[in-house]
């Protein structure tokens, strides 16, 4: 698939303007990666790739502060575990610091910088709005020998935090904010998780990311749109030091419905322990989606299918759960676990008997061969499944309605039992016709309804949780809204269910289709051998998409 980057990149060859397309990833170590960085990793490792090209993994590393160690890890693990190399190529803009601040000094040498006394609230007043020209600082024009003197001291300590800062001399008139003097240069005291306290003063982001990607000699520097005004300022950094001219290229960024895509909020999440962590399976980091049961496949085909645009729009969260569903519908073992069980009782079998009947493991996949599962006298089908006053459209289990259940026999249902104080029903009863063993009947009489269901037999008590949306609202942080406001309340229910017996064994990190309820994982933290427990990737169907349809949207 094609894209106007990719465009760019293949004129770009063609026109022989660069023989090696070098690419980058740059993330802030400042949180976990999502969905959206999922986005432009896939593009820029895959422009890279298709172009017999590199792309650099490089952190841009400048906020001391807001800065760590586990980030840094977390971020190199999810990229390799979405299936991405960098090789060598593994860079941290703090590894250029002393290169940068020789562009300080250098800039400073050309009449291009100056160190500047205004305080942060003076900076911005005199910086202005975007309408009327801003103010000059009184400090515009001081001699460049005192800018040199004053920002090596700076560097050695001699000054508090924010005391002064070093700015680009450019345009106090430009419409464009970025170009009113920027400040390149700060004053921070704050141990660096790489370069601990060896600098008191740190490049800005701005200056610090584009001349990062110039020395690395990044052929196309691609990030989200709203660098778009940040651009002017890097092509101005660039020219004025004579570097490598990286050329920086802007695409939509990924807003995906139901979520929020932005590490501040997931770390408010997390801070505020409306989730259990950045890997929690409700979460879109790329943690949490592998902790929920995604592949690296399923996510890489999605940003396949979302493609690389210019313009803003709002990703439909269903997209994503398509790609998983696609894959494992095809992958995924077929398994049978009762998630809400209520007791079946076969009168007319024998009481002790215990049968081994065949099920299929995906009929998508003959080669995935079958397996036995027990039959017996007490089995367990869903709640749902039974009806005591059945409306029209429903064909499952009813009094006196004869059903089939899988791979097993057909059963009529002769009586109930209920709980006389909440009329629950507690037991249902039946007969089984012993002549239809696989689920076939030998008079060609048919059912309509076909139900799984687990034998008392060997199966086990297991335990899921039901992931779902983790926000009400499709767009929980629109116009400002107080996302935390809108986080579904049912975004996590844990349940005990009935399994089959061939689910006590399952590993860790194994994925199944339980039939007719969704695509379950076994997840790989909280499992211990012989009790696994699992967590809902997806259900069968979109059943959001369905309460819509019916009108019954959720709350906007
Ligand atoms: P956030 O907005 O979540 O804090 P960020 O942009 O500050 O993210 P960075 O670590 O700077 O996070 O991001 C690294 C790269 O990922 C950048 O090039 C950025 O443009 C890109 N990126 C971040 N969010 C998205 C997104 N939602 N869709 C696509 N690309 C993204
Ligand atoms: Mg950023």
């Amino acid at each position: 698939m094609t894209d106007f980057i990719r465009e760019i990149i293949a004129e770009d060859l063609a026109s022989g303007k660069h023989k090696l397309i070098v690419s980058r990833f740059p993330p802030e170590p400042n949180g976990y990666l999502h969905i959206g960085h999922a986005k432009s990793i896939c593009l820029n490792f895959g422009v890279a790739a298709e172009n017999n090209g590199r792309c650099h993994l490089r952190f841009d590393d400048t906020n001391p502060a807001a800065e760590n160690v586990e980030y840094v890890d977390s971020i190199q693990e999810d990229v390799k575990w979405l299936g991405f190399d960098w090789g060598e190529h593994l860079y941290y803009a703090s590894d250029y610091f002393d290169k940068l601040y020789g562009f300080a000094v250098e800039l400073i040498r050309k009449g291009k910088a100056y160190v500047c006394t205004l305080g942060t609230d003076e900076f911005k007043e005199y910086r202005g709005v975007p309408k009327r020209p801003g103010k000059e600082s009184p400090a515009r024009n001081r001699p460049v020998e005192e800018s040199l003197d004053l920002f090596e001291r700076m560097k050695s300590g001699e000054f508090e935090d924010g005391a002064y800062v070093l700015r680009a001399k450019i345009d106090m008139a430009s419409p464009n904010l970025h170009m009113r003097d920027p400040a390149i240069y700060r004053i921070k005291r704050a141990t660096h998780h790489r370069t601990g306290d060896q600098w008191c003063i740190y490049p800005m982001y701005d200056f610090a990311h584009c001349l990062s990607d110039s020395l690395e000699n990044i052929t196309h520097s691609l990030c989200t749109l709203e660098f778009e005004v940040h651009r002017p300022l890097y092509d101005w950094i660039l020219e004025a030091l004579d570097v490598f001219p990286s050329r920086q290229i802007e695409f939509a960024r990924l807003n995906l419905s139901y979520t929020v895509v932005s590490k501040r909020k997931l770390m408010q999440l997390v801070d505020g322990h409306h989730v259990n962590g950045w890997d929690d399976s409700r979460m879109p980091t790329v943690s949490g989606l592998r902790r929920r049961g995604y592949t690296p496949e399923s996510i890489r085909n999605f940003c396949d299918r979302i493609g690389i645009t210019k313009f803003d729009g709002l990703t439909d969260i269903s997209l994503l759960e398509h790609c998983i569903r696609e894959e494992l519908n095809k992958t995924a073992p077929r398994v049978m676990a009762v998630l809400d069980p209520v007791k079946v009782v076969i009168d007319n079998y024998p009481e002790d008997q215990v049968e081994e009947l065949d099920a299929i493991n995906n009929p998508e996949n003959e080669s995935a061969g079958t397996r036995k599962i027990p039959f017996s006298k007490i089995i367990y089908i869903e709640r749902e499944d039974f009806r005591e006053e059945p409306h029209k459209k429903f064909y499952r289990l009813a009094p006196g309605r004869e059903v089939r259940l899988r791979y097993a026999y057909f059963i009529t249902c002769t009586d109930i039992d209920k709980d006389p104080s909440t009329g629950e029903v507690t037991e249902i009863h039946c007969t089984y016709d012993p002549e239809t063993r696989g689920g076939d009947a030998p008079d060609g009489r048919k059912v309509r309804g076909t139900i799984h269901w687990v034998s008392d037999a060997g199966g086990a008590d297991l335990e899921v949780r039901l992931c779902d949306r983790l926000f009400a609202d499709e767009r929980p942080d629109a116009d400002g809204a107080d996302f935390l406001e809108n986080i579904n309340p049912d975004s996590m229910k844990v349940l005990t269910c009935k399994a089959e017996p061939s689910l006590v064994n399952a590993g860790a990190g194994a994925r199944y289709q339980f039939e007719r309820k969704g695509y379950f994982f076994v997840d790989p933290v909280d499992s211990e051998p012989g009790r696994p427990r699992f967590n809902r990737i997806v259900s069968l169907r979109d059943s959001w998409s369905k309460i819509e349809k019916k009108g019954r949207t959720p709350k906007k």
